[in-house]
């Protein structure tokens, strides 16, 4: 095999401190690897690229195709774009991998039987980033939830179960109030988890699934859900094995991928020689395995779950009672490169096969559904407060054939029969629908738009409303 290059962006904070650490380790393990530095993150922000990489680092990310990488500053302030966010999304790493594990009895926590994995979707869901204020008072992030990212990450998750042997996929959406988004992962899940029968799966709301996994993760196994939840429950779980400064995490996609440790540059304590580098470490060995060098990544493994028994521990994980020696960095370091050839005692002894590397089908589309415009939401800013009000200037728009069926403010349904205890807003939305036996088209709806324009309506959006294959593919009115 040979010596594979990758990517290094040493970051911020105590991030050069990991990143020189994790490499020192990798070197002495014998891993096969040639790095190539470039750099990300707070200095480039401050030089004036908002996204805090310059163009010749995609340049040399996109060439060498795998990224290690160690925590970066973000400054404070708006107009900084998430360097995270840029990374995932321009390379199509779909599947974020974070697996939490307790290391009881030598690291302090309360749940010592928890090993899990969460697999979190990456590249949609509320971070498209599209957001935008409609009215005086009301704002919208676009929520995006496609099929084939439903797809992808869905098997990735079962496929990755099953390399792993993990006996459960647990599904987390909410999908009881977005029946469409959230509805659309949880169907999508069914369908994949059925191609799977030797693995177990179940679904929650998301609600009560994180007070599980907060009260008793080791029911858990693998977990896979949507963007936002993910993010949240992943630091969750981190934080209840012990340490945010013990996990590490993967971003995979189908042609590039990045390593990384799952906290942030620890500005306060960087320069101490006190960081722990095992989150970046633990990526690092997830990235081996990534790229086949999975001997090296079990030596790896096990020498570091040795230095955890030993009790040589970093200031963050070290406890009277647990822990033998406060460790330094460098001081870790050195122990785990001891202890390489060595297995631990009382944890499991790592073992990775030869091949760790999940390839899926390439995506098939589906036939197209046979989709009908069935009417349409008109959303209006209007300052006032009485919908009676505002349905009698609304059916001033109305033609023969298409008519004003429902209002409602932030969802809920607010005429015809509205409660006068309802809350409203200055953002209304309009249903029109054909009356029985009448059907709508495009033309309709620019003549309801420029009629509004003529009644100075203030229109300032349009939802179509379809069916597909007969389904209605839009929400009711809450209270409809
Ligand atoms: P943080 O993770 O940097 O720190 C949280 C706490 O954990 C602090 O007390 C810190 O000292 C401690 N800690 C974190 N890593 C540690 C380690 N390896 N060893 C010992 N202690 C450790 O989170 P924060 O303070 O919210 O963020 C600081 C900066 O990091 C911000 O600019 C933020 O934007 C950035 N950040 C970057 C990433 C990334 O690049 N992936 C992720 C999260 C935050």
């Amino acid at each position: 095999m040979s010596t594979q290059k990758i990517t290094i962006i040493k970051g911020d904070g105590i991030g050069p401190e990991i990143m020189n650490a994790t490499l020192a380790i990798l070197q002495a393990a014998g891993a096969d690897i040639e790095t190539e530095e470039t750099e990300a993150g707070e200095k480039i922000y401050l030089s004036g690229i908002t996204s805090g990489i310059a163009p010749d680092a995609w340049d040399i990310i996109r060439k060498n195709k795998v990224l290690l990488k160690a925590p970066i500053t973000t400054p404070q302030g708006s107009g900084y774009k998430s360097l995270n966010v840029s990374i995932r999304k321009f390379l199509g790493l779909y599947a974020n991998v974070r697996p939490c594990i307790s290391l009881h009895p030598f690291v302090r926590t309360k749940h010592p039987n928890m090993d899990l994995v969460i697999i979190r979707e990456n590249e949609e869901d509320l971070y498209a980033g599209i957001e935008h204020q409609q009215t005086d008072e009301v704002v919208q992030c676009l929520k995006l939830i496609s099929r084939p990212g439903c797809e992808k990450i869905i098997r990735y998750a079962f496929e990755y179960a099953k390399l792993y042997e993990r006996k459960k996929v647990s599904c987390f959406t909410k999908d009881n109030i977005m029946k469409q988004t959230d509805g659309l992962f949880h169907k999508v899940f069914n369908e994949i988890a059925a191609e799977y029968p030797e693995i177990a799966n179940e679904h929650m709301i998301i609600d009560i699934g994180t007070a599980k996994l907060a009260d008793t993760p080791e029911q858990f196994d693998v977990i896979v859900t949507p963007n936002l939840y993910g993010d949240v429950i992943s630091d969750v779980a981190a934080q209840i094995t012990g340490s945010v400064g013990l996990a590490g995490s993967a971003n995979i996609g189908e042609e590039c991928a990045m390593f990384e440790a799952i906290h942030g540059s620890a500005p306060l304590i960087a320069g101490t020689g006190t960081a722990n580098p095992s989150g970046l470490l633990q990526g690092a060995v997830q990235m081996l395995n990534y790229i086949g060098q999975t001997e090296v990544a079990a030596a790896i493994q096990n020498a570091w779950l040795k230095t955890i028994e030993d009790g040589i521990h970093t200031a963050d994980i070290y406890k009277e009672g647990f822990s033998i020696e406060k460790a330094s960095t460098q001081r870790f370091t050195e122990a785990v490169i001891a202890n390489l050839g060595q297995l631990p005692a009382t944890f499991p002894v790592a073992y990775f096969g030869k091949n760790q590397t999940i390839q899926l089908p390439a995506y098939k589309r589906k036939p197209a559904a046979h989709k009908e415009l069935v009417g349409v939401d008109l959303f209006v800013h209007w300052q006032k407060t009485n919908p009676e009000q505002l349905a009698a200037q609304i059916k001033q728009l109305e033609t023969e054939e298409i008519k004003l069926t429902m209002i409602t403010n932030r969802g809920i349904k607010v005429w015809p029969d509205g409660f006068k205890e309802t809350f409203c807003t200055d953002h209304w939305r309009c249903r029109f629908k054909p009356v029985s036996g009448a059907s709508i088209k495009k033309e309709h709806i620019v003549n309801l738009l420029s009629k509004a324009i003529h009644e100075e309506t203030d229109i300032i959006k349009t939802e179509n409303l379809y069916t597909f294959d007969g389904e209605p593919a839009f929400s009711l009115g809450q209270g409809q």
